[in-house]
């Protein structure tokens, strides 16, 4: 029986594996019921339109659907996801809804099922925010407005910003994406009192020494702060230890520079974030790789590694305390 409760914690716990292909358009790409930062969140990845953007760096699109889906079915996946977590709905107090890409490009999530989907999650009476994952290009005054109308709950963005870098971001990571894109959606979040979960890259370029990984992590989540408190945004910090993702012209440049390359030392990603979080600044950590990888080519395998260094981290991503 232990074996088997070992398989169940590994299959549906926070181990789960992500990157498996959905079984057909009505289910979703994963879904996870976690802890992070004391909430406790339902996350779910549907299976729409596959990201219109290529990043260097990304190969998240690659087992999403080339063709539309349509609403019909996308409200098929959340209400697969609701009946396979119903035990949990009572302790739920987030649902972040997702697609490996932008839940606001609507030529790729169907407008009309994201709006049911925050109307009809107003029935888990826990449920205190809802967070949705874009690119900041897609995000404007009126659907937030609109959103707002549909809910009493706490929006929250999450978008990825990466590194402040702008030659990193443009040529390393093919963001496609200025810098006063992303500050313009902080006045937009501002405007409609959204908060902001951004996500920055830790080491973004293979190339990078440990040290200045250290400093571009630190400048990029001071860049990020300022700016949020400017505009009256409450930021969350989701800081990744860059890997090196199989398939992607960013891993294969990494692959291409050998001992020149090496993975975040995830003792330095410990120590960045708990410097911000003296400063008041909410950081957690992106600690999988969500199937992309492997452990030649994340964190793991970089020669300072130590499981004390994964603990502390796991830790911390339980609660702002940790
Ligand atoms: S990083 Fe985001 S925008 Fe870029 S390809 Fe991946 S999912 Fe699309």
């Amino acid at each position: 029986m232990r074996d088997e409760i070992r398989t169940l914690y590994r299959t549906f716990g926070p181990p789960k594996s992500m990157g498996v292909t959905p079984i057909d358009d009505a289910h979703p790409l994963f879904f996870l019921v976690r802890q992070f930062l004391n909430e406790v969140d339902l996350a779910i990845l549907f299976n729409t339109k596959r990201c219109r953007y290529q990043c260097r760096f990304c190969a998240l699109p690659a087992q999403s659907s080339l063709t539309w889906i349509d609403e019909d079915k996308v409200l098929s996946q959340f209400l697969y996801v609701i009946n396979e977590a119903r035990h949990a709905l009572g302790v739920l107090n987030r649902i972040t809804i997702a697609n490996e890409g932008s839940v606001l490009d609507f030529d790729t999530f169907p407008r009309e099922a994201l709006e049911k989907i925050i109307t009809y999650s107003e029935e888990i009476l826990g449920l205190k925010k809802i967070v949705l994952e874009t690119r900041m290009e897609f995000v404007n005054d009126e659907i937030l407005n609109n959103i707002k109308s549909k809910t009493r709950r706490k929006i929250a963005i999450l978008a990825g910003f990466e590194t402040l870098d702008p030659e990193i971001r443009s040529n390393i990571l093919g963001r496609r994406q200025d810098v006063s894109i992303f500050e313009s959606g902080i006045e937009v979040l501002g405007r409609s009192k959204t908060d902001l979960i951004a996500y920055v890259l830790y080491k973004p370029s293979p190339l990078m020494t440990d040290s200045a990984a250290r400093i571009e992590a630190s400048t990029t989540i001071d860049f990020l702060a300022a700016a949020c408190k400017r505009n009256g945004v409450n930021l969350t910090i989701r800081l990744n230890p860059m890997y090196a993702a199989t398939g992607t012209p960013w891993h294969d440049e990494a692959m291409a520079a050998g001992d020149a390359y090496s993975p975040p030392l995830l003792s330095d990603v410990v120590e960045v974030a708990k410097e911000k979080r003296a400063r008041g600044i909410p950081v957690y950590l992106g600690l999988t790789s969500e199937g992309r990888a492997t452990n030649n080519t994340t964190y793991k395998a970089h020669p300072g590694h130590t499981k004390e260094s994964l603990k502390q981290a796991i830790s911390m991503n339980m609660s702002l305390a940790g």
